[in-house]
């Protein structure tokens, strides 16, 4: 066993954050108390819309030189729509880190896990199993604080960079790889609007590029209007989507809506140095408080940081952690042990995040 722990920098935040992350650090226990070969330490700090209220700082410069020096970082969901910033945007000190640990790759799987509500009637709707991988610094989100508003007109400018994009592409094929070693598609699609935009067909020119040193994946590009069109008709048939920032980030919600809701769709954002873990969902303040949220979404995202953390480390049992825990949610589906209330479900986290140690107590008997 590696004697240095893996330092894991706690993010609980706002509305429903803190409601999804405890069960989440509750299974990361048992996982790590019951298989052994790693330790993790996790380190707690508050930041977000609620801390901003309290201290007029969205984070504190400890807490986010922590997240600097942590091994992964783990996130609940910041932001309220009722705190905002001076110039009226919500406060999301999370888009810093962002920036500055160049977390580029925004990793968003989308899978029909059984027994969940796909809101397709096609029965192949049961076999969605696609990533979104959204580039998560620049695009139009690159805008962020440095929009011009006067009276008569607003201007927000978007970028793409050949550096970037490059690492991205490569991330998308290289994740294409992988899954089509799972047993996945082998397929990349450059979602984009080259057709209007010249900085989308400068993106789309660059994943083209980069594919022709990936011949063992498969190419493609699709418009993001035809591209929405395509995952409400046939979602089954992608496997990783590649796109600018914003579009992911519409495209993301689109995701979750085909497999279940929000608390279905988790997230790991990924840079050369560091990474950042949390559901792809915001704070929920309409469910927050009331003990209603599913944690699936956050359970999926601590699972692929402990594939991340084996793969950056080497350790082997992390990767087998990871994959017990999904194995455990998917069971858990297929058994209709886990029933969340996001789709007319009778449990809360608390009841899901009990009935997941059942089946993971169950499988864990087996290893
Ligand atoms: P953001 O812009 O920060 O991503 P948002 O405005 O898109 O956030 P969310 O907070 O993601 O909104 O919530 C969208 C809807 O999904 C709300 O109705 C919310 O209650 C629901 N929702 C989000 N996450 C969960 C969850 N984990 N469990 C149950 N419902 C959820």
């Amino acid at each position: 066993m590696p004697s240095e722990a893996l330092r894991i920098a706690v993010f609980p935040g706002d509305g429903i954050g803190p409601e999804v992350i405890a069960p989440a650090i509750e299974i990361l226990r048992l996982l790590e108390a019951r298989l052994g070969g790693f330790r993790m330490v996790f380190e707690e700090y508050p930041a977000g819309a609620a801390y901003y209220r309290e201290t007029g700082k969205d984070i504190s410069d400890e807490a986010f030189e922590a997240a600097r020096a942590a091994d992964a970082i783990l996130l609940g969901a910041m932001g309220l729509p009722d705190v905002r910033l001076p110039d009226g945007t919500e406060i999301r000190p999370h888009l810093r880190m962002r920036d500055e640990f160049g977390l580029y790759a925004g990793v968003r799987p989308v899978k029909a896990f059984p027994n969940t509500p796909r809101r397709l009637i096609d029965e192949r709707a049961a076999n969605i199993d696609f990533v979104i991988l959204r580039e998560s610094t620049e695009g139009l989100f690159f805008s962020q604080g440095r929009g011009e508003v006067n009276e008569q007109e607003a201007r927000e400018t978007l970028r793409i960079t050949r550096a970037t994009t490059e690492k991205l592409s490569d991330f998308a094929f290289k994740l294409a790889r992988r899954r089509k070693a799972r047993g996945g598609k082998g397929r990349a699609t450059c979602v984009d609007k080259s057709n209007v935009f010249r900085a989308y067909a400068f993106f789309r020119q660059i994943f083209l590029e980069r594919a022709k040193l990936h011949p063992d994946v498969t190419a493609d590009c699709a418009y993001v209007d035809a591209m929405a069109l395509d995952l409400v008709r046939k979602p089954w048939e992608y496997d990783v989507l590649v796109m600018e920032n914003m579009f992911g980030d519409i495209l993301s919600d689109l995701g979750g809506g085909l497999v279940g809701g929000m608390g279905m769709a988790p997230c790991a954002e990924v840079g050369d140095e560091h990474a950042l873990f949390q559901p792809a969902h915001g704070s929920a303040p309409d469910i927050a408080g009331q003990g209603k949220a599913n944690p699936t979404a956050t359970l999926l995202s601590a699972a692929m940081m402990l594939d991340w953390l084996g793969d950056r480390h080497g350790i082997d049992r992390l990767g087998e952690a990871a994959a017990l825990l999904e194995a455990a949610i998917e069971r858990g589906f297929a058994e209709r042990r886990l029933r969340p209330m996001e789709f007319g479900g009778d449990q809360g986290s608390r009841e899901i995040t009990q009935q997941l140690f059942g089946v993971l107590e169950e499988k864990l008997a087996s290893v």
